[in-house]
């Protein structure tokens, strides 16, 4: 080994869902939503102004930030927005995640909070689920360095009740307790009704999935006015425009269309109970999902045979090769039309088996 290699950051990256290329493919696999964002999306984006692209964005994403406050009737010194809540998140490691005591999330979990808390030398400690992938609350009761677990969980898509959430908090109040929403505009009960009772909780939420604005990478936290200022703090030290000037205008411009939100988030709902019942008609079983997919495992077949199955027919889901998971194929839940050319497809193989 050279000397200068001596001196590298070593880390183990996280992996992210494949995103295959062609368009006869069916994607399901990163749970991205399969429904346009909000009309006025792309009308603002056909009336954007490129002569704006010569100038810095604004720094403290105020047309973003006051849309998110007045939607869920919030200060605006109560929201801080981010690329995507993966970012969001890492500012909130580097900013609340800073004792010598373990931050504790579950064992089977979103594989980033590892990778954060390897990359900013956090201690960790994983409590196991039990054995029906539940979070077990009492796990979470003893010293700790503070506390992030999603909810509805991933890959699982089990929901956490919110006075379970509440009683952990609670029982908490000398760290940060970040609960990730990613998934619970798909049938969750938000923590966010807590955050004027608890100083010590900050709720996370993207727009990824439940807003189908992936690509545009928008994320944000929601607290009380001090873990804020905590959070711009360190991103100004950190990168002042970590927000492009589109992504603000047009982000703003989905949070303005509530009612396509809902009836969107209607539809993907009722596709995924619809794919609940087809799915145990297969033969598969599963955890009850409250998010945009479902972890699903087959009685008699191997997830890692069915995995390769579908992508030699162009239908992607994620299978994740690891202790415990890896009899599950966490399936995203796609278009009416997707579902069923995957249940068909499902439906011959199984049977000529
Ligand atoms: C998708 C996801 C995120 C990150 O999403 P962004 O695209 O970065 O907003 C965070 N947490 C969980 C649990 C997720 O599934």
């Amino acid at each position: 080994m050279r000397e200068w290699e001596k001196n590298i950051r070593r880390v183990t990256p996280y992996v992210p869902g494949d995103q295959p290329k062609g368009d006869r493919l069916i994607k399901l696999n990163t749970n991205e939503n399969p429904y346009p964002p909000a009309p006025g999306v792309l009308r603002a984006l056909r009336e954007m102004d490129y002569d704006r692209f010569r100038k810095y964005p604004d720094p403290a994403a105020s047309v973003l930030v006051r849309e998110l406050a007045e939607h869920y009737g919030v200060g605006e010194n109560q929201v801080f927005v981010g690329v995507g809540s993966d970012d969001v998140i890492a500012m909130s490691f580097m900013t609340f995640f800073n004792s010598d005591k373990p931050v504790l999330f579950p064992d089977v979990t979103y594989s980033f909070y590892k990778v954060w808390a390897e990359l900013f030398g956090v201690s960790y400690e994983t409590p196991a689920l039990d054995e029906r992938f539940a979070i077990r609350p009492e796990d979470y009761r003893k010293e700790n360095g503070g506390i992030i677990f999603p909810n509805p969980n991933a890959p699982t898509g089990l929901l956490m009740p919110l006075e379970t959430v509440e009683e952990l908090v609670r029982s908490n109040p000398d760290s940060i307790v970040i609960v990730d929403e990613a998934y619970s505009d798909f049938g969750g009960t938000s923590a966010l009704s807590l955050v004027p009772k608890y100083e010590n909780l900050l709720v996370v939420q993207t727009f990824s999935k439940s807003r189908s604005m992936a690509g545009m990478r928008i994320g944000f936290a929601i607290g009380q006015p001090r873990l804020i200022k905590a959070l711009q703090d360190v991103k100004y030290s950190y990168n002042s425009y970590t927000m492009n000037m589109p992504s603000l205008v047009l982000g703003a411009e989905a949070v303005r269309d509530d009612g396509y939100f809902r009836e969107m988030l209607e539809k993907v709902i009722e596709t995924r109970e619809w794919s609940k019942a087809e799915l145990t008609r297969l033969g598969f079983t599963f955890p009850d999902s409250m998010a945009n997919f479902i972890f699903a495992s087959h009685r008699t077949v191997q997830a890692g045979e069915l995995f390769e199955a579908l992508r030699a027919n162009h239908i992607y889901v994620r299978y994740f090769k690891q202790p415990r998971l890896d009899n599950y194929l966490r399936i995203s839940i796609g278009t009416r039309e997707e579902m069923k050319e995957l249940f068909a497809f499902l439906e011959t193989y199984l049977s000529a088996r």
